[in-house]
C-alpha cells in the first residue's frame, strides 16, 4: 500500500447482539456470519438468493469491545504515534451501536478510551535517552467538535456559531478557532471530555435527537520532537475518532420541515463520505473531498499516506432488515449474489387443515333442494 497510490479505507462490520432476547424468537436471524471477513443476508428481492458480502473484518455479536479495538483500531495508532494521520469512523443506522463502539460504558470501554489509554501507555513507556530509549518528547492535545446541518460547532468550548475550515501551505487542514486542550494523562483527557460528551447526548427521543443527526468528531494531535545537534525534528500525527450521524433513511420516518432539512444535510455528508471512500478504494483520480464539511475536514486524514477504518454497525432484528440491507450495500466493496436460498427456518405450530370447501355447483344444488 504505497502512499503514491493512496491508501484504502478498511471496512469492518460489527453486528450488535439482540437487545430484547425474545423479540425474534422462532425466526432465524436475517444476517449470518460466514467467516471473520464475510457474511450473508437474505435477499428480499428474490428469496431463492442469498447476498454474500466480503469485508476486511466481520465482528459477530459476541465480539468484545477489546476484539473490535484490537482488530480495527490498534494498528492505526502506531501510525498516529509516528507522525502520520489516521481516522476511525463508526457508521450505521441509529441504535446499532455506533456510540457503544466508540465510547462504550464505564464497565465496557470502547474505542476512544482504549485508544487514549494505549497512546499514553506508549508515550510513558518510552525510555529516556540515557537508558537507551529514543530521544523524542511528546505532547498530546485534543479537540472535540460536532458537524450539524453542515455547520461546525465546538463541543469543548461552545461558541454557538459555525467555525470555518482552513488549509495551510503544507495542505494541512485545520479549524482556526477550535479549542484545543493539552493533556498529559488519560484522567486529564476524561476531565474535559466527559462533560462535553454528556452535553451532546442529552436529548428526548433517540431517533430524532441531535446526537443521532450530527457527526461527533474527536481529534487527537500527537506532536513528537527531537533535537539532533543543530537540527530540530518535529512530527505531527492526527487521529480522528468519529461517531457518525445515523445512516437511516429519514424520509421513511415522515420527518417534516426542520427535520427534513436536517436529514438532507446528514444524507449529503454521509453520501459524500461514501463517494470519497469509494473513490479511494477504487483509486479514482478525483476524490470529492470538498463536497461536504466532513470530508473537507478529513481531507488530510483520508487517502494519501493516511490510514482509515470504517466500523459499520448493523442490528440483527428482522424489523431492521431494510436498514441493514442498505447499510451493507453502502459499506460493501464487493458483493456476490449466491443462487441458493437463505435458509430462514421459522417454527410454526402445525394446525389442523381447514375444512375443504365444496364446489359452487354443489352448494347451489344443496340449497335448491
Ligand atoms: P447508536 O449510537 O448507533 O445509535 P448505541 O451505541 O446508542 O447506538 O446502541 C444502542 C443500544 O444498544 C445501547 O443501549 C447500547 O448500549 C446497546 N449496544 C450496542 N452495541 C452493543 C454491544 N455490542 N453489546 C451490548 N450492547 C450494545
Ligand atoms: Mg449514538
Amino acid at each position: 500500500m504505497s502512499s503514491k497510490q493512496g491508501s484504502r479505507v478498511h471496512v469492518a462490520i460489527r453486528l450488535r447482539p439482540a437487545l430484547k432476547p425474545h423479540e425474534d424468537d422462532g425466526k432465524e436471524p436475517c444476517v449470518r456470519g460466514l467467516s471473520d471477513k464475510a457474511l450473508e443476508i437474505w435477499n428480499w428481492r428474490d428469496t431463492e438468493q442469498s447476498l454474500h458480502f466480503d469485508f476486511d473484518a466481520y465482528l459477530d455479536s459476541k465480539a468484545s469491545q477489546k476484539n473490535v479495538y484490537d482488530r480495527c483500531v490498534k494498528p492505526l495508532l502506531t501510525h498516529a504515534l509516528n507522525g502520520q494521520n489516521a481516522s476511525v469512523f463508526a457508521y450505521g443506522p441509529t441504535g446499532t451501536g455506533k456510540t457503544f463502539t466508540m465510547l462504550g460504558s464505564e464497565d465496557n470501554p470502547g474505542v476512544i478510551p482504549r485508544s487514549l489509554n494505549h497512546i499514553f501507555h506508549v508515550i510513558n513507556q518510552e525510555k529516556p535517552k540515557e537508558e537507551g530509549g529514543g530521544d523524542w518528547s511528546y505532547s498530546v492535545s485534543f479537540s472535540y467538535l460536532e458537524i450539524y446541518q453542515e455547520k461546525i460547532y465546538d463541543l469543548l468550548e461552545p461558541k454557538g456559531h459555525d467555525l470555518s475550515i482552513r488549509e495551510d501551505r503544507k495542505r494541512n487542514i485545520f479549524i482556526p478557532k477550535l479549542a484545543e486542550k493539552t493533556i498529559n494523562s488519560f484522567n486529564e483527557f476524561a476531565k474535559y471530555f466527559i462533560p462535553a460528551s454528556r452535553n451532546r447526548t442529552t436529548a428526548a427521543t433517540k431517533l430524532n435527537s441531535r446526537s443521532s443527526r450530527s457527526h461527533s468528531i474527536l481529534l487527537l494531535k500527537i506532536v513528537k520532537e527531537r533535537k539532533d545537534g543543530s537540527q530540530h525534528h518535529i512530527q505531527t500525527g492526527k487521529l480522528y475518532l468519529i461517531d457518525l450521524a445515523g445512516s437511516e433513511n429519514n424520509k421513511k420516518t415522515g420527518n417534516k420541515g426542520i427535520r427534513l432539512k436536517e436529514s438532507g444535510a446528514i444524507n449529503t455528508s454521509l453520501f459524500v463520505l461514501g463517494q470519497v471512500v469509494d473513490a479511494l478504494n477504487q483509486r479514482l483520480p478525483r476524490i470529492p473531498y470538498r463536497d461536504s464539511k466532513l470530508t473537507r475536514l478529513l481531507q488530510d486524514s483520508l487517502g494519501g499516506s493516511s490510514h482509515a477504518c470504517m466500523i459499520t454497525n448493523i442490528a440483527p432484528e428482522e424489523k431492521n432488515y431494510m436498514d441493514t440491507y442498505t447499510t451493507l450495500h453502502f459499506a460493501a466493496k464487493s458483493k456476490q449474489i449466491i443462487n441458493k436460498p437463505f435458509t430462514r427456518e421459522t417454527t410454526q405450530t402445525i394446525a389442523a387443515p381447514p375444512p375443504r370447501k365444496r364446489p359452487l355447483e354443489e352448494d347451489d344444488r344443496s340449497r335448491s333442494t
